[in-house]
Protein backbone atom coordinates (compact mmCIF):
# COMPACT_ATOMS: atom_id res chain seq x y z
CA UNK A 1 0.00 0.00 0.00
CA UNK A 2 1.00 3.49 -0.36
CA UNK A 3 2.12 5.84 2.57
CA UNK A 4 -0.75 8.07 1.19
CA UNK A 5 -3.53 5.06 2.36
CA UNK A 6 -2.25 5.03 6.08
CA UNK A 7 -1.51 8.73 5.84
CA UNK A 8 -4.47 10.49 8.60
CA UNK A 9 -6.08 13.31 7.10
CA UNK A 10 -5.18 16.17 9.87
CA UNK A 11 -5.46 19.34 9.77
CA UNK A 12 -7.65 19.40 6.83
CA UNK A 13 -9.63 22.18 8.38
CA UNK A 14 -6.64 24.43 9.78
CA UNK A 15 -5.11 23.84 6.24
CA UNK A 16 -8.28 25.72 4.53
CA UNK A 17 -8.01 28.01 7.37
CA UNK A 18 -4.45 28.86 6.88
CA UNK A 19 -4.75 29.30 3.14
CA UNK A 20 -7.81 31.81 3.46
CA UNK A 21 -5.76 34.35 6.44
CA UNK A 22 -2.23 33.56 5.15
CA UNK A 23 -2.49 32.80 1.82
CA UNK A 24 -0.03 30.40 -0.14
CA UNK A 25 3.16 31.16 1.69
CA UNK A 26 1.95 31.05 5.20
CA UNK A 27 0.36 27.33 4.03
CA UNK A 28 3.63 25.98 2.89
CA UNK A 29 4.77 26.51 6.41
CA UNK A 30 2.08 24.81 7.76
CA UNK A 31 2.94 21.27 9.42
CA UNK A 32 -0.24 19.75 8.55
CA UNK A 33 -1.16 21.66 5.40
CA UNK A 34 -2.53 18.95 3.41
CA UNK A 35 -2.51 21.77 0.06
CA UNK A 36 0.54 20.91 -1.68
CA UNK A 37 0.20 16.95 -1.84
CA UNK A 38 0.53 14.34 0.21
CA UNK A 39 2.84 13.79 2.73
CA UNK A 40 2.86 11.23 5.57
CA UNK A 41 2.62 12.64 9.06
CA UNK A 42 1.09 9.49 11.05
CA UNK A 43 -1.11 6.93 10.59
CA UNK A 44 -4.15 5.95 13.07
CA UNK A 45 -2.11 3.90 15.74
CA UNK A 46 -2.64 5.39 18.66
CA UNK A 47 0.16 3.03 20.46
CA UNK A 48 2.68 4.16 18.51
CA UNK A 49 5.25 6.96 18.19
CA UNK A 50 7.68 7.54 16.05
CA UNK A 51 11.06 9.05 17.05
CA UNK A 52 12.94 11.75 14.51
CA UNK A 53 15.30 13.66 14.60
CA UNK A 54 16.84 16.31 11.90
CA UNK A 55 19.97 18.06 10.62
CA UNK A 56 22.15 15.41 11.94
CA UNK A 57 24.78 13.41 11.89
CA UNK A 58 26.30 15.47 14.86
CA UNK A 59 29.65 13.73 16.37
CA UNK A 60 28.95 14.70 19.83
CA UNK A 61 24.89 14.62 20.21
CA UNK A 62 24.13 11.64 17.37
CA UNK A 63 26.06 8.90 19.44
CA UNK A 64 24.55 9.82 22.86
CA UNK A 65 21.03 9.34 21.11
CA UNK A 66 21.80 6.02 19.67
CA UNK A 67 22.93 5.31 23.35
CA UNK A 68 19.85 6.34 24.41
CA UNK A 69 17.93 4.72 22.02
CA UNK A 70 19.56 0.95 22.48
CA UNK A 71 19.07 1.12 26.11
CA UNK A 72 15.54 1.19 25.76
CA UNK A 73 15.48 -0.54 22.81
CA UNK A 74 13.42 1.78 20.66
CA UNK A 75 14.15 2.59 16.91
CA UNK A 76 13.89 6.00 15.52
CA UNK A 77 14.42 7.94 12.34
CA UNK A 78 17.30 10.05 11.82
CA UNK A 79 16.90 12.64 8.70
CA UNK A 80 20.54 13.60 7.87
CA UNK A 81 21.99 16.81 5.81
CA UNK A 82 23.91 15.36 3.18
CA UNK A 83 26.89 18.14 3.58
CA UNK A 84 27.26 16.10 7.10
CA UNK A 85 26.78 12.46 6.15
CA UNK A 86 29.88 12.84 3.83
CA UNK A 87 32.24 13.98 6.21
CA UNK A 88 30.62 11.09 8.83
CA UNK A 89 30.35 8.14 6.89
CA UNK A 90 31.20 5.15 9.61
CA UNK A 91 28.36 6.89 11.87
CA UNK A 92 26.09 6.92 9.29
CA UNK A 93 26.33 2.97 8.74
CA UNK A 94 26.47 2.44 12.79
CA UNK A 95 22.63 4.40 12.60
CA UNK A 96 21.53 2.30 10.29
CA UNK A 97 22.81 -0.78 11.86
CA UNK A 98 21.29 -0.26 14.80
CA UNK A 99 17.95 -0.76 13.18
CA UNK A 100 17.61 3.28 12.64
CA UNK A 101 16.05 4.21 9.23
CA UNK A 102 17.64 7.01 7.58
CA UNK A 103 16.07 9.82 5.63
CA UNK A 104 16.90 12.81 3.12
CA UNK A 105 17.21 16.01 5.12
CA UNK A 106 18.61 18.14 1.62
CA UNK A 107 22.09 18.37 1.67
CA UNK A 108 22.47 21.95 2.79
CA UNK A 109 19.26 22.69 4.70
CA UNK A 110 17.59 25.57 2.01
CA UNK A 111 14.19 26.31 2.09
CA UNK A 112 12.50 24.86 -0.51
CA UNK A 113 9.60 27.11 -0.29
CA UNK A 114 11.91 29.97 -2.17
CA UNK A 115 13.94 27.88 -4.38
CA UNK A 116 13.84 27.33 -7.66
CA UNK A 117 13.54 23.95 -9.64
CA UNK A 118 17.23 23.63 -10.42
CA UNK A 119 18.27 23.59 -7.14
CA UNK A 120 15.42 21.57 -5.34
CA UNK A 121 16.26 18.60 -7.44
CA UNK A 122 20.39 19.17 -7.06
CA UNK A 123 20.09 19.31 -3.34
CA UNK A 124 17.29 16.22 -3.13
CA UNK A 125 19.38 14.47 -5.66
CA UNK A 126 22.72 15.41 -3.89
CA UNK A 127 21.77 13.67 -1.09
CA UNK A 128 20.07 10.66 -1.75
CA UNK A 129 23.32 9.98 -4.11
CA UNK A 130 25.48 10.60 -1.29
CA UNK A 131 23.44 8.83 0.96
CA UNK A 132 22.78 5.68 -0.60
CA UNK A 133 26.43 5.58 -1.43
CA UNK A 134 27.28 5.50 2.07
CA UNK A 135 24.43 2.48 2.82
CA UNK A 136 24.63 0.80 -0.30
CA UNK A 137 20.45 0.52 -0.35
CA UNK A 138 17.67 2.55 -1.42
CA UNK A 139 16.61 5.91 1.08
CA UNK A 140 13.06 6.00 0.58
CA UNK A 141 11.89 9.48 3.04
CA UNK A 142 12.56 12.96 2.80
CA UNK A 143 11.75 15.50 5.07
CA UNK A 144 11.83 19.03 4.16
CA UNK A 145 13.86 21.67 5.56
CA UNK A 146 11.51 23.93 7.99
CA UNK A 147 8.33 21.95 6.78
CA UNK A 148 8.76 24.11 3.72
CA UNK A 149 7.58 22.93 0.11
CA UNK A 150 5.70 24.02 -3.14
CA UNK A 151 3.99 21.53 -5.27
CA UNK A 152 7.23 21.02 -7.15
CA UNK A 153 9.12 19.63 -3.90
CA UNK A 154 6.26 16.87 -3.79
CA UNK A 155 6.91 16.25 -7.24
CA UNK A 156 10.62 15.97 -7.41
CA UNK A 157 10.78 14.02 -3.49
CA UNK A 158 8.17 11.43 -5.53
CA UNK A 159 10.15 10.80 -8.73
CA UNK A 160 13.28 10.31 -7.06
CA UNK A 161 11.34 7.26 -4.78
CA UNK A 162 10.78 9.56 -1.97
CA UNK A 163 7.99 9.94 0.46
CA UNK A 164 7.79 13.69 1.66
CA UNK A 165 7.78 13.65 5.70
CA UNK A 166 6.31 16.42 8.30
CA UNK A 167 5.55 15.85 11.56
CA UNK A 168 2.67 16.38 14.14
CA UNK A 169 4.51 17.14 17.40
CA UNK A 170 6.90 19.64 17.91
CA UNK A 171 8.60 21.94 20.30
CA UNK A 172 11.48 24.33 20.24
CA UNK A 173 14.28 21.98 20.99
CA UNK A 174 16.62 23.75 18.95
CA UNK A 175 16.12 26.82 20.85
CA UNK A 176 16.10 25.61 24.19
CA UNK A 177 18.65 25.27 26.98
CA UNK A 178 16.63 23.24 29.32
CA UNK A 179 14.76 20.34 28.68
CA UNK A 180 11.73 20.55 30.70
CA UNK A 181 9.64 22.95 28.09
CA UNK A 182 10.93 21.12 25.58
CA UNK A 183 9.81 17.56 27.32
CA UNK A 184 6.84 19.10 28.64
CA UNK A 185 5.51 20.47 25.28
CA UNK A 186 6.28 17.16 23.81
CA UNK A 187 4.46 14.36 26.46
CA UNK A 188 1.45 16.92 25.75
CA UNK A 189 1.08 16.43 22.29
CA UNK A 190 1.68 12.69 22.45
CA UNK A 191 -1.29 12.61 24.60
CA UNK A 192 -2.99 14.82 22.62
CA UNK A 193 -2.26 12.88 19.30
CA UNK A 194 -3.12 9.58 21.45
CA UNK A 195 -6.30 10.94 22.41
CA UNK A 196 -7.54 11.70 18.91
CA UNK A 197 -6.97 7.78 18.04
CA UNK A 198 -3.37 9.16 16.34
CA UNK A 199 0.46 7.80 16.13
CA UNK A 200 3.00 10.98 16.80
CA UNK A 201 5.45 11.60 14.80
CA UNK A 202 7.56 13.62 16.73
CA UNK A 203 10.32 15.77 16.13
CA UNK A 204 13.61 16.57 17.61
CA UNK A 205 17.20 17.60 16.50
CA UNK A 206 20.45 15.98 16.68
CA UNK A 207 22.21 18.56 14.77
CA UNK A 208 22.26 22.25 13.71
CA UNK A 209 21.60 23.95 10.05
CA UNK A 210 24.56 25.92 10.20
CA UNK A 211 27.03 24.16 12.02
CA UNK A 212 28.10 20.96 13.56
CA UNK A 213 28.97 22.69 17.07
CA UNK A 214 25.74 22.93 18.48
CA UNK A 215 24.77 22.75 21.62
CA UNK A 216 21.42 19.72 21.51
CA UNK A 217 21.50 18.51 25.23
CA UNK A 218 17.76 19.79 25.85
CA UNK A 219 16.79 17.72 22.54
CA UNK A 220 18.73 14.67 23.74
CA UNK A 221 17.72 14.80 27.35
CA UNK A 222 13.59 15.08 25.87
CA UNK A 223 14.03 11.98 23.93
CA UNK A 224 15.07 10.16 26.62
CA UNK A 225 12.10 11.80 29.22
CA UNK A 226 9.90 10.12 25.90
CA UNK A 227 11.29 7.13 26.24
CA UNK A 228 11.13 6.50 29.92
CA UNK A 229 7.34 7.99 30.01
CA UNK A 230 6.37 5.86 27.57
CA UNK A 231 8.14 3.13 26.72
CA UNK A 232 6.04 0.85 28.92
CA UNK A 233 2.58 1.78 27.42
CA UNK A 234 3.65 2.78 23.71
CA UNK A 235 5.88 1.09 21.26
CA UNK A 236 8.25 3.65 19.61
CA UNK A 237 9.14 2.72 16.04
CA UNK A 238 11.21 4.17 12.60
CA UNK A 239 8.90 5.27 10.33
CA UNK A 240 9.79 2.29 7.78
CA UNK A 241 7.31 0.70 10.14
CA UNK A 242 4.32 2.88 9.02
CA UNK A 243 5.21 2.13 5.50
CA UNK A 244 4.72 -1.35 6.46
CA UNK A 245 1.54 -1.86 8.46
ZN1 LIG B 1 16.25 20.80 9.60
Amino acid sequence: MEWSHHAVQVGISSAVAAATVGGALFAAHWPSSRLYGDALIAPALPDEIALTFDDGPNPRWTPMLLEILARHQARATFFLMGKYAAIQKPLVRQMRDAGHTIGNHSWSHPNFAFLGANRTRAELVRTQQELESILGEPVRLFRPPFGARRPYTFRCARSLGLTTVLWNAMAADWKSTTVDPVAARLTALVEQNHSRGMASNVVLHDGGQHSLDVDRSASVAAAEVLLTRFSAERRFVSLDHWNAV
